[in-house]
C-alpha cells in the first residue's frame, strides 16, 4: 500500500498522484484552496489555468494519507479512472471518526441554511399534536425541538428528524384535511422516536432503527393502521 510522503503540501500530494494516474501528461499547474463548506464536499475542475482543487476547510491540516485518499477520489473521477477501493474506504473511514462527524455536524449548524417554517399549518398544528404525544408516550418529558413543514409536499419523505438543527420536518403533503390526523400523529411520533433514540455509529455502519427504536414504536396503538393510511397516500 502506498502512503504519502511526509511534509508533501496537499499541492505536491494533488500534483504527485496526477501524474501517478496519467504519467504520460505532463502535470498540470495544481492550486488547492481549503474553502468553508457547509458539509464534507470538495470539488474539482482540470481547465486552461490548470488543476483547482476546493475542498472542505474541515480537512485543512488533516492527516496527509486522507488528503491522498482524496486526491485519488476526485483525481479518480475527473480523469475516469475510479479511486482504488483502499482510498475511499480510508476516506470514508475519517469522516466518520467521532471527533470529525461533531466538525461536521458544527459547520452544518453554522454555516448551513435550512428552512423551518411554523409548527402551525393549514390543517394540523404540530405543536398541538407534539404536546399530546408527549404526555402519551414521554411522560411529557421531551424537550420540544424546532417543529415545521417542508416546503415541497414530498410523498418519498414523510418525515425527518435533523439532529443538527434540532428540528422535526414532516411533508405538506400530510398537512391536508385529506389526512386522516392518525396520520400525522403517527408520523411525527415515529420522529420523536428518533430523537429519543439518536442513530448510532458502530465503526463505519449506520443504525437508525435499533431494536430499542422498534420496540418503543409498538407503543403506538393504532400502527398498522396508520402505516396503512400513509401506505395509500404516498401511492396517490
Ligand atoms: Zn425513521
Amino acid at each position: 500500500m502506498q502512503s504519502a510522503i511526509f511534509f508533501e503540501t496537499p499541492v505536491e500530494v494533488f500534483a504527485r498522484v496526477f501524474h501517478e494516474l496519467k504519467p504520460r501528461t505532463p502535470v498540470p499547474r495544481v492550486q488547492v484552496e481549503f474553502c468553508k463548506f457547509a458539509n464534507a464536499n470538495s470539488f474539482i475542475r482540470w481547465d486552461e489555468g490548470g488543476l483547482h482543487v476546493r475542498i472542505t476547510d474541515v480537512l485543512e491540516g488533516g492527516p496527509a494519507p486522507i488528503l491522498e485518499a482524496l486526491a485519488h477520489i476526485l483525481l479518480g473521477k475527473l480523469l475516469r479512472r475510479p479511486a482504488a477501493r483502499v482510498h475511499a474506504e480510508r476516506y470514508r473511514r475519517y469522516l466518520n471518526r467521532k471527533d470529525m462527524r461533531r466538525s461536521l455536524q458544527l459547520v452544518k449548524q453554522t454555516r448551513g441554511r435550512k428552512f423551518i417554517s411554523g409548527p402551525r399549518g393549514d390543517c394540523y398544528d404540530l405543536e398541538e399534536i407534539f404536546e399530546e404525544l408527549n404526555i402519551a408516550y414521554f411522560h411529557g418529558l421531551m424537550a420540544r425541538p424546532l417543529l415545521g413543514w417542508s416546503r415541497a409536499p414530498s410523498r418519498v419523505t414523510l418525515g425527518h428528524y435533523d439532529p443538527s438543527h434540532n428540528a422535526i420536518i414532516l411533508s405538506r403533503l400530510l398537512d391536508s384535511a385529506r389526512t386522516p390526523r392518525l396520520a400525522v400523529e403517527y408520523v411525527l411520533f415515529h420522529e420523536m422516536l428518533h430523537l429519543r433514540f439518536p442513530v448510532e455509529h458502530r465503526g463505519a455502519r449506520r443504525c437508525v432503527h435499533t431494536r430499542e427504536f422498534k420496540q418503543a414504536e409498538k407503543a403506538f396503538p393504532r400502527l398498522k393502521q396508520a402505516k396503512d393510511l400513509l401506505q395509500r397516500l404516498c401511492a396517490g
